[in-house]
């Protein structure tokens, strides 16, 4: 039987309508929820990510400030700027739009980020928080990867997890994630070997590797789950969707999977972050 598609379009929508009433309720109470958005030079993929986040912001009842800064821009300048957001009340959750430009320190600037406004889930203390089991935001893509799981009633425990991929944003945190929920994690990377021989015994197998069908058919497990974490110029994920649905039991599509929960998720932290703020 052809795998079933883990619909993420419509799991957003939920996901975003709640997050939306709440909103509503905060701003009737006196706190507009308010997301800022920060990007460092042009790059178009980047520019459509950060648009898109800032539209889907302004449907929930989210409030966005933008802060676009030159390619040439330092990391001293970029740290400034971050740190004076994180310091600004009105200001409820802070995105700095992944990957800045190579001459930047992407670490010193993610760390100037207070970790109550952290709603993208990047900073070390985030890391931490998720690795101990302790409150604190996800990383916003193993947050939504999580999710669109519980809403497809698999369990990670006692299951062999494969995750592909190590970036400190997506494979290390899904791979914490699915730990914390007991699943028996490996983890692989470009120095693996045998990766197709590895991915074959995984009961869940995660695809955060940026590389257009790279996953094949033939590397799945009859009857895995199977979450294609990537997105591709062309709409194309890490997985070869059409070699892959034939094998697997749950699959995500792209585009539709994981990429419209993780805005979803981005969205449902920020207010969040705005009803504890607004709390004290
Ligand atoms: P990244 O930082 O470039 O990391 C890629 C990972 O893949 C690295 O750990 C790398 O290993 C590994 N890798 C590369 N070539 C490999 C190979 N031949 N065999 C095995 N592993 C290999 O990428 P990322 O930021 O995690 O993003 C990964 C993908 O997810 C991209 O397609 C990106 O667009 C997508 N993404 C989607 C969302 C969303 O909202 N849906 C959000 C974030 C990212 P090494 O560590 O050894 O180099």
């Amino acid at each position: 039987m052809p795998a079933e598609f883990m619909n993420g379009t419509v799991l957003s929508r939920e996901i975003v309508a709640g997050a939306a009433k709440r909103a509503a309720e905060l701003a009737a109470a006196g706190t507009v929820p308010c997301l800022a958005t920060v990007i460092v030079g042009e790059d178009p993929a980047s520019v459509t990510y950060v648009r898109m986040k800032q539209n889907r912001s302004r449907t929930v009842g989210i409030v966005t400030r933008h802060l676009a800064m030159p390619e040439q821009t330092t990391t001293r300048q970029l740290v400034d700027e971050i740190s004076a957001l994180s310091a600004d009340a009105d200001v409820h959750g802070i995105l700095l739009q992944h990957p800045v430009p190579a001459h930047i320190d992407e670490r010193a600037a993610f760390e100037a980020i207070a970790p109550h406004k952290d709603v993208d889930g990047v900073t070390m203390h985030s890391f931490a928080a998720m690795a101990f089991g302790e409150p604190g935001f996800a990383s916003a893509t193993p947050g939504a990867i999580m999710r669109l799981l519980d809403a497809y009633n698999v369990d990670p425990s006692g299951k062999h997890a494969v995750v592909i991929g190590r970036s400190p944003i997506l494979g290390k945190p899904v791979g914490m994630l699915l730990l914390g929920r007991n699943a028996t994690v490996t983890y692989c990377h470009s120095r693996t070997r045998d990766l197709p021989g590895i991915t074959r015994t995984g009961d869940i197998v995660v695809a955060a590797v940026g590389k257009p069908e790279f996953v094949r058919g033939d590397w799945i497990k009859p009857g895995a789950v199977v979450v294609d974490a990537g997105y591709n110029p062309g709409n194309v994920g890490d997985v070869a969707l059409t070699e892959a649905a034939p094998v697997a039991s749950l699959l995500t599509p792209v585009p539709g999977g994981v990429g419209p929960m993780t805005i979803a998720v981005l969205l449902d932290q920020t207010v969040d972050a705005a009803a504890s703020q607004a709390s004290g």
